[in-house]
């Protein structure tokens, strides 16, 4: 396709008349965010009559399921009740803290499903719900499969992981999201620093002197987040968390690792990369770090964002391309915390998928890995 039109709205060269996709898709939030309360409630009234349509992507009622749910965050229990009743479990975050009734129903289906496929939306959508029985059910199963646990891949603990969080071996509960969310927003020069001192306590792809042992090219600080800014205390750090990595040969690895200290170091320690070929170059580090992503003064819903891939986000769960996946920290073993997430089509044109950025508080090592379709 040729690149012959410009977005009317940003510029941005694309190839055919009107919006680009990133202004299309802010222009269908901003419309979301203007709904009136009686818009809502309208809304949801018409969700409830036509439960049984949530299931299928392509109706207009799963879309409006989910936007309430990533733009709004709104969830309500009669919604939540009518879904169950009407088994539509495909949009498993519909359940999100679900009432205990409605955690009942989906536990009472999966003690009568014998289909393997039924289980695991049913377990998705109890992950989803979250709550003590919930993770006590998800227990006993892990302990006592059922039949149909030879059809699945994985444990219900890592079903568990949807929700954003797990269980270890006695049943105890990990937690691996943060139940915060704030976006990175453009701000014109925003990210430069005023007298030595960077101006947002988030910064992405910021430039570094080492190189990558692999390809040669300079290495990067992919994320550096000050847990001491108000905004981001729901952290629970206090001082800074550094992600490092090489930004050629993250695309071409399993994750990389990176130790951090409070203070604002960072000591990469990656593994192999798959390839020995810089494909980014100089003047891509450099498209990278001249971004201007700055972190937002408001925080959004904890599902922003998780149907497409628009916003960078700090906290909150992510939108997966592949399946959730939570790194384990190489010095202890267990899942590390869900951070951020970077979409490189927003950083790079040329560029897709999504970099994941977790971290381990306890050990203080951050974990970086990509995913793409
Ligand atoms: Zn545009
Ligand atoms: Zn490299
Ligand atoms: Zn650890």
């Amino acid at each position: 396709m040729a690149f012959n039109h410009q977005c009317t709205r940003c510029g941005r060269k694309i190839g055919y008349e009107g919006l680009c996709w990133m202004c299309r898709a802010e222009e269908e939030r901003r419309q979301v965010l203007d709904w009136t309360d009686e818009e809502i409630e309208e809304k949801v009234q018409m969700l409830i009559l036509h439960a049984e349509r949530l299931d299928d992507w392509r109706s207009e009622e799963h879309k409006t399921a989910c936007r309430l749910i990533d733009f709004r965050g709104i969830w309500r229990p009669e919604l939540q009740r009518v879904a169950l009743a009407a088994e539509a479990f495909v949009i498993h975050k519909l359940y999100y803290h679900a009432p205990a009734d409605v955690r009942d129903g989906l536990i009472e289906r999966l003690n009568h499903t014998e289909n393997a496929r039924m289980a695991s939306r049913l377990m998705q959508c109890l992950a989803m719900q979250g709550d003590d029985t919930a993770l006590s059910y998800l227990y006993e199963l892990e302990r006592h499969p059922k039949p149909w646990r030879k059809g699945l891949y994985v444990d219900p603990s890592v079903y568990a992981q949807i929700g954003g969080w797990t269980f270890d071996k006695e049943g105890k509960r990990r937690t691996l999201n943060f139940g915060r969310c704030y976006p990175l927003v453009r701000e014109k020069g925003g990210a430069e620093e005023a007298g030595g001192m960077k101006r947002s306590p988030v910064h992405i792809c910021y430039p570094r002197k080492d190189s990558c042992s692999v390809c040669g090219g300079k290495m990067m600080d992919m994320l550096t987040v000050d847990g001491r800014d108000e905004r981001l205390s729901f952290l629970g750090v206090d001082g800074i968390i550094t992600a490092t990595c090489c930004p050629n040969c993250i695309m071409f690895m399993e994750s990389g690792f990176s130790r951090y200290t409070l203070d604002g170091q960072s000591t990469p320690f990656s593994s192999t990369s798959a390839t020995e070929e810089d494909y980014l170059g100089e003047e891509g580090r450099e498209g990278l770090s001249a971004n201007d992503y700055v972190l937002g003064d408001q925080p959004v819903p904890l599902f922003f964002e998780t149907e497409s891939d628009f916003v960078n986000t700090i906290g909150g769960f992510a939108s997966w391309v592949q399946d959730a996946q939570y790194v384990k920290c190489p010095d202890c073993g267990k899942q590390m915390k869900y951070l951020a997430q970077l979409h490189w089509q927003l950083l790079n044109d040329s560029y897709e998928g999504t970099l994941y950025i977790e971290f381990c508080p306890d050990c203080r090592v951050a974990s970086m890995h990509h995913q793409q379709t």
